[in-house]
């Protein structure tokens, strides 16, 4: 007997240590277009330490290739990490022969947890609209709001009013908040909020103000009420339109405004102890690179090498219970896979 129950103690213990903790609840925040070159070139514009480099200690790379192109685009990205299936580029969470996948979302609230979205983008855009709807191409905004109305997804934020039937949300359960204030004061089970009137939230440098970092805050407590959890995805959606346009002071200046919101949710994180927050992107945007500058002591230059996005990895930065399991070096549809794993009860 004694044998037995020994040898039994020792085959436990093995199985113990490599069932990773599970969080209760997970925020994917997405810097769309944020390769380490524009975290570096951010870092090297501040006279602080970037929350993403302070925080982090478990960092992973993702390749970030669709399946017909080796340089995705952020609906195939976001398909990528939202379903853990590579479509082709331009396809919204279905497969490259259009049939319909499961997104991240979607699972969570199969398991009865809430589920949350919220971008400095019109919600419809490729990455958000990755989480809740199921297109054959990003381009038809008036298909993906519609796929709202019947998603499940509790509470969103950002722009695509034009888009949206203020009728039809509220038949979906939702109370429509105008602005951020409105937004922060909800206390209804459903909330569709817009920051304005406009299909996207304006540029940083064009007065968007501190809108991403509270807002952020506010919809984790809007998806905390849900004892059994909450999944929410969080866009620094315009760092890739500054690459696009080959443009360093827009690129840092929406950089800085992600990070922020970034810290505001570890450090919300930090309080609650059982939220898994992971950063990452669905691409690099520019291929910009940072040559050695004119002069010894100045800020290192911004070289762009595309007004497209490049192929190379992104970093995945992991923080929380389950964050290990985001070590190492994999396909961008292993974010899914991994989340899915974790959000099992
Ligand atoms: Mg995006
Ligand atoms: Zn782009």
């Amino acid at each position: 007997m004694a044998a037995l129950a020994s040898c039994a103690t020792v085959k436990r213990l093995p199985q113990k240590e490599t069932t990773p903790p599970r969080p209760k609840n997970i925020v994917l925040m997405v810097g769309d277009g944020m390769g380490l070159a524009q975290l570096s070139l951010t870092q090297s514009s501040v006279d602080y330490v970037l929350a993403i480099f302070e925080w982090f200690r478990v960092i992973g790379l993702s390749e970030t290739a669709s399946a017909n192109d080796y340089i995705t685009d952020s609906a195939a990205g976001a398909t990528a990490f939202s379903t853990g299936t590579r479509t082709g580029n331009g396809m919204i969470s279905v497969a490259s022969d259009s049939s319909k996948l499961t997104t991240i979302a979607e699972e969570a609230s199969e398991k009865g947890k809430s589920t949350g979205l919220l971008a400095t983008c019109s919600i419809t855009h490729a990455t958000p609209a990755a989480f809740f709807a199921h297109q054959p191409s990003r381009k038809m905004n008036m298909e993906i709001a519609g796929d709202m109305y019947l998603s499940g997804i509790d509470v969103f934020m950002g722009g695509g009013w034009p888009y949206f039937d203020s009728s039809r949300l509220v038949t979906a359960g939702f109370a429509v908040k105008h602005g951020l204030d409105a937004f922060r004061n909800a206390t209804e089970e459903k909330v569709a909020g817009f920051y304005n009137h406009k299909e996207h939230p304006p540029k940083m440098s064009e007065g968007r103000g501190d809108f991403l970092a509270p807002a952020s805050v506010s919809m984790l407590e809007l998806l905390n009420r849900n004892k059994y959890g909450f999944f929410a995805m969080i866009e620094g959606s315009q760092i890739d339109w500054g690459g696009h346009a080959n443009d360093a002071a827009y690129l840092i200046e929406e950089t800085k405004d992600f990070d922020k919101a970034v810290r505001a949710v570890l450090e919300w994180a930090k309080k609650d102890g059982q939220t898994l927050v992971i950063v990452t992107a669905d691409h690099e945007t520019g291929g910009l690179s940072m040559p050695v500058p004119a002069k010894p002591g100045t800020p290192p230059q911004a070289h762009f090498s595309t007004g497209d996005h490049s192929g190379i990895q992104v970093p995945v930065f992991a923080w929380g219970p389950g964050a290990t399991e985001f070590m190492g070096v994999y396909k961008n549809t292993e974010l899914y896979h991994r989340m899915n794993m974790l959000l099992e009860r």
